[in-house]
């Protein structure tokens, strides 16, 4: 099967143009950028790196898009059926998503076509099916007067995405605003930019009007250029802290446009030594960390153990992650694939090189590997005995790398591991005592608390955290529209 996904590798058009006004156009910026693919390290595409002149001529496209109506106006119902529409032909070219997405990110070929481009798809339709579902309000002001309260579309939305789960993370944003009448440009990260391109050319397809959708494909400056301007209404980002933090300033400095940062985490995953199943939490933890190579915010970084069972919980990991197939992101067996580049595997390695310095012990991986030659690879690493006050403890290394920190047993001294970050993503807590469960999970500072379980997802549930993961609203569930739209009361006297 490798050969068949290699082979495709080899024919599939990749789309290099900035989308504006519904169609692929050449960006009037004379930079360009490599996207890299981690597979290998060889150049995938080479695109523009959009500047202020290609932003803004995409927020003119879109304001226009925005101010004539042609989206914002249509029934609900007509724009449920564009979206749909939309999602349908997500499915259609799954494997063209899914492998685009795969040689961008270095992503498991059986993860994107499994995960990445379905959930695309489906987070599209969810939202497809919420544009005519979703009711305003009356408010109970009494006899002598009428005051109902609607929502309306912010206007023209910069959505600025990450690398790790880009064609999902872009659906959360693009799915909701766009359901709710807005115009959005996408901003891919450097990293990953072909399967959004390709989603644009999708949605026109489906019929979405120009200027609704358009996807600029740059760097970080592309990103700073839609913060600054002046006529964003709205940017969603979901990236670094720092970065986040500069969006925020620029928002500030600029015309106060909306924000809503989600910027990761350092989830802990609470073990008691009555957790019912010592297996089934191995496998959580496992595949909480492991999974996209680590590279997922809300992924379950630290393991917060009573000692009583501490060291067999982490030799049950340790066995866990020997069995995951490690290898080539286009053989469909492959569960761990590369990393999403050169840059952030130096990063990883450099946090697991701090674990000596800061008193832990690697007691699994620890070094690279190479499947494939030239590639981003590393081990699943899992370092023990790791202080409170380490930084790989409190700093988000988004990477195959699970820290370890034991607890005497008591409930405080776990809640003050698991609470002793800056981030509150998620969190998890495993105890066969449901009572004490219970009182874990509500005193977890945590946008997303799971009791024995973890990582369970669905649309339906909104995701976002508290303190540094961020602010300013939730990605997923109808809870996202609040992101897009703006209350307007409206009185009328009796
Ligand atoms: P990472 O460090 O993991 O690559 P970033 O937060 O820098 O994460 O990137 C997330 C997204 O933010 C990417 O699309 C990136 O290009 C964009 N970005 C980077 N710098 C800025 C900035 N100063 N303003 C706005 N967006 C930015």
């Amino acid at each position: 099967m490798t050969t068949t996904w290699t082979q495709a590798a080899r024919t599939i058009p990749r789309p290099t143009q900035a989308v504006i006004d519904g169609v692929g156009v050449e960006a009037l910026t004379d930079r360009s950028f490599d996207s890299i693919g981690p597979r290998d390290g060889e150049v995938v595409a080479t695109l523009p790196a959009c500047d202020e002149r290609d932003v803004d001529r995409a927020v003119a496209a879109a304001r226009a898009a925005f101010a004539d109506g042609r989206w914002r106006d249509r029934a609900p119902a007509e724009r449920k059926a564009v979206l749909h529409r939309f999602a349908d032909l997500v499915d259609a070219h799954r494997d063209e998503l899914a492998l685009l997405e795969t040689l961008d990110t270095g992503k498991p070929i059986g993860d994107t076509t499994a995960v990445d481009a379905p959930g695309a798809a489906t987070t599209l339709r969810w939202y497809a099916e919420a544009a005519d579902k979703v009711y305003g309000e009356v408010a109970p002001t009494g006899p002598g007067a009428l005051a109902t309260i609607t929502r309306e579309p912010m206007g023209v939305v910069a959505a600025i995405v990450p690398w790790n789960y880009p064609m999902i993370i872009t659906a959360w944003k693009i799915g909701p605003a766009l359901a709710t009448g807005n115009s959005v440009i996408v901003k891919p990260a450097e990293q990953s930019p072909m399967a959004t391109l390709r989603l644009a050319e999708l949605a026109s397809q489906a019929g979405l009007p120009p200027g609704v959708l358009n996807v600029l494909p740059g760097e970080g400056a592309t990103g700073a250029a839609l913060a600054a301007h002046g006529d964003v209404d709205k940017v969603t980002f979901t990236g670094s802290t720092a970065t986040g933090r500069k969006v925020l300033e620029a928002a500030a400095a600029s015309n106060l446009k909306s924000v809503s940062l989600e910027l990761g985490g350092k989830s802990p995953q609470v073990v008691f030594a009555d957790a019912p199943d010592l297996d089934a939490v191995a496998e959580a933890v496992a595949w909480g960390i492991f999974y996209n190579q680590g590279q997922t915010c809300h992924a379950g970084s630290r393991l917060v153990v009573e000692d009583a069972v501490a060291d067999e919980l982490v030799g049950r990991i340790a066995e866990v992650a020997r069995g995951l197939t490690a290898g080539d992101p286009l053989d469909e067996a492959t569960q761990l694939g590369a990393l999403v580049s050169r840059e952030q595997l130096e990063r990883v390695v450099g946090y697991i090189d701090l674990a000596g310095q800061e008193g832990a012990t690697v007691v699994l991986g620890g070094g690279r590997s190479e499947p494939v030659e030239g590639g981003c690879y590393l081990e699943p690493t899992i370092l023990d005995h790791v202080r409170a006050d380490a930084r790989i403890a409190t700093e988000e290394i988004f990477g195959p790398v699970l820290v370890v920190q034991r607890f005497d047993g008591t409930q405080d001294a776990a809640l003050h591991l698991a609470n002793g970050t800056d981030y509150g993503l998620a969190g998890a807590v495993w105890s066969a005592d449901h009572a004490r469960a219970e009182r874990v999970a509500a005193r977890l500072r945590a946008g997303s608390v799971y009791v024995n379980c973890f990582d369970l997802g669905d649309v339906t549930v909104p995701h976002g955290g508290f303190g540094a993961s961020g602010f300013g609203g939730r990605d997923k569930s109808l809870h996202a529209l609040d992101q897009y739209t703006e209350l307007k009361t409206t009185w009328r006297s009796l």
